[in-house]
């Protein structure tokens, strides 16, 4: 491309401020650098974490920065030692990575890279420490590593996953983040068996997913359970087959569910970030074989409190990063089962706003609307 090797002036949503709306800016974007890939983002969209962090409540503040981690693009320019992908191959980025040479990448069993894991203080390239966009020769972090609130972007080779070309990035691009991790949770974690059944705590984007995913593993029974009855009519076509909100009743959730299900769940999936329901989503699983999930982030100073002889009746706790997911080698195939038509991903997708209106999609994740707004880069 006329491009490679050269900075690219280009449009990018700056966050100069916490909680201040973006601006957009001409921002000038260098080229990649060893073992990095410079990408044209086509779609973005919002998720929570990036309104934490611009939020910066309890957060460290790294401003001014570009935000946005959900999207989908296609490689400009690529940098020395990159091999894996070419100019014009089709990505999705990653807010944590896969650099396929540590303990953790070559462990068929975690998703956990040691060099490339999610950091949320770091507003630089791994590289060199340094950042890959400026405005008038002063630099404007990063974030997470993908910074996709712009047009072009830097990222390490391994946050980005090469995907089929013939996918759709409009859609497939809200499976670089929160779908992917609500799926995983259930899929690749929880694990239900055919015909079981399955209790999702928290009905936001991830836990919609989770649903997805019970629904995809054959669950029969999946019961969504949530504070904000707003949440029960959407999370049917998620394939929650019954609900509990519980403001409802007078005894612990656990214990509906109990009541509900001949004994308890089994499985559960915990989607709030609340520690309560983390708690009740242990406790609710049946003992003998029952599998609780936590996904949800908690408060910095929560801690976790239950009998022991809840886990000696033969109840299982884990918890997951991402779904279980590797990045770059797990991703592909997920949109393949979007590809497949096994997975939809169309009713994720709720608004969509140009560029140029991206705070749009700010208001609308503050007042609770929809699931996902698409950023439109070009339109
Ligand atoms: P969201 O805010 O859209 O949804 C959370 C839902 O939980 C809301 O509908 C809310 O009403 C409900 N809720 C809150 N407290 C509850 C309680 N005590 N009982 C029942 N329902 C309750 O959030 P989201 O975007 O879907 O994300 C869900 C969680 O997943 C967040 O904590 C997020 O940080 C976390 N997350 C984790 C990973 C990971 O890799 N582990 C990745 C992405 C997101
Ligand atoms: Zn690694």
């Amino acid at each position: 491309m006329a491009t490679a090797g050269k900075v690219i002036k280009c449009k990018a949503a700056v966050a100069w401020e916490a909680g201040k709306p973006l601006s957009i800016e001409e921002v000038e974007v260098a080229p990649p650098q060893a073992m990095e890939v410079r990408v044209k983002i086509l779609y973005t969209s919002l998720c929570h974490t990036d309104v934490y962090f611009w939020e910066a409540k309890g957060q460290t503040p790294v401003f001014p920065r570009i935000f946005g981690h959900e999207a989908g693009g296609i490689i400009e320019s690529v940098g020395e030692g990159v091999t894996d992908v070419a100019p014009g191959d089709h990505v999705l980025p990653v807010f944590t990575g896969e650099c396929k040479e540590c303990p953790h990448c070559k462990s068929a069993e975690s998703n956990m890279c040691d060099l490339l894991r999610i950091n949320t203080d770091r507003g630089v390239m791994i590289g060199d420490g340094k950042s890959r966009f400026s405005i008038n020769g002063k630099p404007i972090y990063h974030f997470v590593g993908t910074s996709t609130f712009s047009e072009y972007t830097v990222m390490h080779v391994g946050c980005v996953a090469k995907i089929n070309p013939e996918a759709p990035l409009d859609k497939v691009c809200v499976l670089s983040c929160g779908i992917s991790t609500g799926l995983g949770a259930t899929i690749n974690v929880a694990k239900p068996p055919k015909g079981s059944t399955v209790a999702i705590f928290g009905l936001g984007a991830v836990g919609l997913a989770a649903a997805e995913g019970a629904r995809i593993a054959g669950a029969s029974r999946i019961i969504g359970v949530d504070l904000n009855p707003s949440r029960f009519e959407e999370a049917r076509k998620f394939g929650c087959t019954e609900f509990v909100n519980p403001k409802d009743h007078n005894k612990p959730v656990q214990q509906v569910l109990a009541d509900m299900t001949n004994g308890g769940v089994d499985r559960s999936v915990e989607c709030t970030g609340n520690i309560n329901a983390m708690i009740q989503a242990f406790e609710c699983v049946h003992d003998g074989w029952g599998v609780a999930v936590l996904v949800g982030v908690p408060h910095k100073d929560a801690e976790f409190k239950t009998h022991p002889m809840n886990f000696l009746n033969e109840r299982t706790l884990k918890g997951t990063f991402f779904g279980n997911y590797k990045p770059r080698t797990d991703l592909p195939n997920v949109v393949e089962l979007y590809m497949k038509k096994e997975l939809e991903v169309e009713k994720f997708i709720t608004h969509s706003v140009p560029f140029a209106e991206i705070n749009k999609a700010f208001d609308l994740m503050a007042k609770g609307e929809g699931i996902r707004c698409i950023i439109r880069m070009e339109n």
